[in-house]
């Protein structure tokens, strides 16, 4: 990648006024927490309807559990990397909120502050009677019991997660589009962009005249929009355009 349009992008980054940053499985990678598209993505080996559906959960909670319960473990183990320190560096001084598609928590960890996570978090369990509504935060992995119950109903506990089939948080989307709407530059990193309605986003930051960056190790939907596109690890991307900033 030629080194202006890392020059470029960090101009851009430090005029804006309004920018989001919207990331995907692919920032997490370099953490060691696998993606579920592209080369090695975890679709690949294992069934999505199987494994990530009220219907799959319903008929084998224990099978359904054991694969989250080894995510968490995955996840406990692995660090933020350095896309994910420098974001939250840049919060200190530049007008950022990340609009996460993760479940992994490692922009918290990281120390970035100001975000909106769009499919859930693995560590919240919550009960599937929606009368009972218990819900609790759990770093607990791996978990004693598979699968956990409800300490107040008796009924199954469910990860905190967005199954496919089921709504966003309405609460988490309506405040991404409406950033979405006012921001002048949406950073977009590591994701598909096939998962909707989270995937439009960057397309509404440019049908309100804002700027898209992308940064993927391979071309996606989004790129056609991209005013600026890398494509290169996030945290390679993310240290140059740094060296910038
Ligand atoms: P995805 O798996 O569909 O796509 C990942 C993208 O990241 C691919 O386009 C790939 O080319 C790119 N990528 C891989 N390594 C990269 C790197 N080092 N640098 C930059 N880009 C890289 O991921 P998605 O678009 O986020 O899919 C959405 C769904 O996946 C969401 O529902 C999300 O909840 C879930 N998911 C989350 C995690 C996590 O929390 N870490 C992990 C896997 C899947």
């Amino acid at each position: 990648m030629e080194k202006n349009a890392y020059k470029l992008a960090a101009k851009l980054i430090k005029g804006a006024k309004n920018i989001i940053v919207f990331t995907g499985a692919g920032i997490s990678a370099e953490s060691g927490i696998p993606t579920f598209r592209g080369k090695d993505g975890l679709w690949n080996k294992y069934n999505p309807q199987e494994l990530a559906t009220y219907e799959a959960f319903i008929k084998n909670p224990k099978l359904v559990w054991e694969w989250y319960d080894f995510r968490r473990q995955l996840i406990k183990k692995a660090s933020p990397n350095k896309a994910h320190i420098i974001l939250a560096k840049w919060e200190e001084f530049l007008p950022i909120t990340i609009i996460t598609q993760n479940v992994d928590e490692l922009h918290q960890r990281a120390g970035s502050k100001n975000i909106i996570e769009l499919h859930g978090n693995i560590w919240t369990l919550k009960c599937i009677n929606e009368n009972c509504g218990y819900k609790e935060k759990n770093y607990e992995a791996p978990l004693k019991e598979l699968p956990p119950i409800c300490p107040k109903c008796h009924d199954l506990l469910r990860p905190g997660v967005v199954w496919f089939g089921e709504p966003l948080p309405q609460e988490a989307l309506s405040k991404a589009f409406s950033l979405a709407k006012k921001a002048d530059l949406c950073i977009v990193i590591g994701t598909s962009g096939v998962v909707y309605p989270a995937a439009h986003i960057p397309f509404v930051v440019k049908e309100n005249n804002g700027k898209v960056i992308e940064i993927n190790l391979e071309p996606t939907p989004i790129s056609q929009i991209a005013d600026i596109s890398f494509f290169e690890k996030a945290s390679l991307a993310l240290e140059k355009i740094n060296e910038y900033i």
